[in-house]
């Protein structure tokens, strides 16, 4: 039984786990920065614990303070949210040897799954269907790289195998520039994170991002909850998420879904976790996987009734999933709009007072936030100030309610991007559904 969990994240997810330990009556204990003590969370948790100064590197990423903080509050777990040290598995590790629980997948799940080279090969073994390329590191030989590329065909894409956040990775349309970029990124993922092996895949050129959620317990069952489509990106962040993906079959739904599912049976999966796909042509192919909760899982939850976080501390408590495959039942269309303090033009960040705050309600919405009427948004931290949810019976009644629900927000005091929002949401190519992950930029003239 886990009778305390210390909230090792901030902002709405912080939030949301706190929700979470309420119903499930488990204390909280809110740790926070310097520049965070009147975050919704922090006056809302059992107990609160300063770590440290408002720069992330000193206060949420600062291990033995969030280590001390379970000792000195008699905490039993801890939970990651997403971010920060989610998916740190050196972090995963000193949780454990210092006796509480990481409500995650196991540290070694964590770093097979951190480097994507193991990470594919682990989900090949399951049947995963994966992006052809070059099966292992990149080897020094030259002309290897070369007859490599030929096989591959271009344009291929080069890869640290130790890569995150977009980073470490170089497009080559021609052979002729293949080992430049090689040993460019070779150079550069050294640095960066301090492995550096590359690997190579083809580049596929207008996929869409489509990702599966799985729920898998520590008595070996695992079961997915469908896709959520998440193309519409701003360097390689998402804006707009949905569940279901437009246009996918059941077919493929259930062909992916119980691949990834047999692929956490495989691999002694914990937790909840997701597959991340590019999917062109009708085909999937597996990019990674992300062992934590993902921002965007309120859409899969709006159209599967779970509670993903529940599910997680459930989990972690060693308790066996009370749901089978047969039971997770897709109910109409949700749909998630980021809402950012930043300019909704320049998407220069704006921090500072909110001086006036209304939030949309109404039938099928969601508003998953931290902010209040005066609470002040810092400058330190990722931009993203709530999440807006609309489920609708179809697509395109999610879609109203969503232009309903951006038309009724307000939020003065800051600049958001609730403009750029209402703009996506009466574009008539996304009313089809279907964009590529390319298509956001384009029409914002990027
Ligand atoms: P990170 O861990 O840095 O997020 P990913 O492997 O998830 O890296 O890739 C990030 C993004 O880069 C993808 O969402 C996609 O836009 C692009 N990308 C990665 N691999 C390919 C590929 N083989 N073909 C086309 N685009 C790719």
């Amino acid at each position: 039984m886990i009778e305390k969990i210390v909230i090792a994240n901030r902002g709405e997810i912080a939030l949301r786990i706190l929700r979470a330990c309420r119903e499930l009556d488990i204390k909280t204990v809110a740790v926070h920065s310097e520049a965070d003590r009147s975050l919704k969370h922090v006056l809302l948790a059992d107990e609160s614990v300063c770590i440290g100064p408002a720069a992330s590197a000193d206060s949420y990423l600062n291990i033995p303070a969030l280590i001390s903080s379970a000792e000195v509050t008699d905490a039993v777990a801890i939970h990651p949210g997403y971010g920060f040290l989610s998916e740190n598995a050196d972090f995963a590790e000193r949780v454990e040897k210092s006796g509480f629980i990481f409500i995650g997948p196991r540290p070694e799940t964590i770093r097979l799954m951190g480097d994507k080279i193991t990470a594919i090969e682990a989900m090949k073994a399951a049947g995963v269907p994966t992006v052809p390329g070059s099966d292992g590191p990149l080897p020094e030989d030259k002309s290897e790289i070369v007859r490599l590329g030929r096989k591959i065909g271009y344009p291929v894409i080069v890869k640290a195998a130790g890569g995150g956040g977009g980073r470490g990775m170089r497009v080559v349309h021609s052979e002729a520039a293949l080992l430049g970029a090689v040993s460019l990124t070779r150079a550069e993922a050294g640095a960066a994170f301090g492995n550096s092996t590359v690997y190579m895949e083809k580049f596929l050129e207008n996929p869409r991002h489509v990702e599966f959620q799985i729920l898998a317990d520590t008595q070996g069952h695992a079961v997915h909850l469908g896709e959520r489509d998440c193309s519409m990106q701003r360097r390689h962040q998402k804006v707009v998420e949905e569940a279901p993906a437009p246009g996918l079959t059941e077919e493929q739904r259930s062909f992916v879904g119980e691949r990834c599912a047999e692929a956490c049976r495989q691999i002694g999966y914990r937790g909840a976790g997701t597959f991340e796909f590019l999917y062109e042509n009708g085909e999937f192919y597996f990019i990674e996987m992300n062992t934590r909760v993902q921002v965007e899982h309120p859409v899969t939850e709006m159209i599967t009734g779970l509670d993903i976080v529940k599910e997680q501390i459930q989990i972690a408590m060693g308790q066996p999933l009370t749901i089978r495959q047969e039971d997770v039942r897709l109910q109409g269309h949700a749909i998630e709009c980021r809402i950012n303090a930043e300019d909704a033009r320049t998407f220069m960040p704006s921090p500072g007072r909110i001086s006036e705050l209304h939030v949309a309600g109404g039938p099928g919405i969601r508003f998953d936030s931290h902010i209040y009427n005066g609470y002040l948004v810092p400058p330190y931290y990722d931009s993203m100030i709530g999440k807006l949810v609309a489920w609708g019976g179809d697509r395109k009644a999610a879609v109203a309610r969503m232009r309903t629900a951006l038309d009724e927000m307000v939020i003065d005091g800051i600049k958001t991007n609730i403009p750029l929002q209402q703009d996506i949401m009466e574009d008539a190519k996304f009313a089809v559904g279907g964009c590529n992950i390319h298509y956001l930029e384009k029409k914002l003239g990027l």
